[in-house]
């Protein structure tokens, strides 16, 4: 595998690829209350209201919204100024989202009989609800939808895939509906966006945050981190980082290496006994096989790394 080619879907197993992202995100994910329901109306009250404001700041006004309108019949009912001022009181942002969420209850009581549509074309009949809306509620609420684009979606199979990161005109969702277990759209797009959100940020946290796709992705193998919002190289705790995706991709190129000809592939200066030596390359290896990602057999006359099965 060659360092262009490193990370490319077709050198992945993509149920491997699936079943690693969505165990990350089952593990442990940010807690937002929309993502504990189902409904329709809630979720999207909740995607409209995430347009234009931090997610942290959605919850209280996302809340005391569905207390005062708890359904779309409530909301189509409720007077246009009352629901423009509650947008206004609580900084969302422009206050045409008020207007279309407040016309689109309207219209699920009067086109739909008070049954939300089910599929995103349909869904993008609701005023103000565009394909990327029109998705998301299908996806979280009928998981029934697409795989999500959004720039944090972008910035993912940018850095983890070469045929994006490296084309001049990338097909995302190509790659991002590949990717996207079939009927899983609702835990799918979750996760990834979590990806996104908390590991693949623009300051990348893949290490701290145990990115499942260190295993295979581009950016972390070969250290180059940019994406299309993350134009110039981010400036983090690299040289460490950047070793371990070397290791990582050298060890799934040979299945194992003796830690000195492991150190020398990845260092011009490796020296054994130096600085940048047996002790330094250890570290590098005991941090990932915490993360579970590699392991040293010591049963031999020298020590030899490989990943771990
Ligand atoms: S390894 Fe890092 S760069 Fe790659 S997908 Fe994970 S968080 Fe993003």
């Amino acid at each position: 595998m060659s360092e262009e080619a490193a990370g490319t879907l077709a050198d992945v197993s993509v149920p491997d690829v699936r079943t690693a992202l969505i165990s990350w995100y089952e593990d442990d994910h940010r807690s937002f209350p929309w993502r504990e329901t189902t409904d329709p109306y809630e979720i999207l009250v909740s995607e409209v209201m995430s347009q234009q404001t931090q997610l942290g700041r959605v919850v209280d006004a996302w809340e005391a919204f569905l207390e005062r309108w708890p359904t779309a019949a409530d909301l189509a009912a409720a007077d246009r100024g009352a629901v423009v001022g509650f947008w206004t009181d609580h900084s969302l942002g422009y206050n045409n989202r008020a207007k279309y969420l407040h016309e689109a209850a309207g219209q699920i009581v009067s086109e739909f009989d008070g049954d939300f549509p089910r599929d995103p074309d349909e869904l993008q009949e609701l005023m103000g609800v565009g394909p990327y809306t029109a998705n998301a509620v299908a996806s979280f609420a009928f998981n029934n939808g697409d795989a999500v684009v959004d720039t944090n979606v972008k910035r993912v199979l940018h850095r983890a895939f070469a045929e994006i990161h490296n084309a001049d005109d990338p097909d995302y969702e190509t790659v991002a509906n590949a990717l996207m277990p079939a009927g899983e759209s609702r835990i799918w797009n979750n996760a990834i966006m979590e990806l996104g959100g908390v590991a693949c940020q623009k300051q990348p946290r893949c290490d701290e945050e145990g990115c499942p796709w260190r295993e295979w992705c581009h950016a972390y193998q070969t250290g180059d981190f940019t994406a299309p919002d993350v134009p110039t190289q981010p400036s983090f705790e690299g040289s460490r980082r950047q070793f371990r995706g070397r290791i990582v991709r050298l060890l799934g190129e040979h299945d194992e290496m003796d830690l000195d000809t492991l150190g020398h592939r990845i260092r011009v200066d490796y020296t054994p006994d130096g600085e940048y030596g047996r002790e330094w390359i250890r570290e590098l290896l005991s941090d990932l096989a915490e993360d579970g990602l590699a392991e040293v057999d010591e049963a031999g006359d020298v020590p030899i790394a490989r990943l771990q099965k």
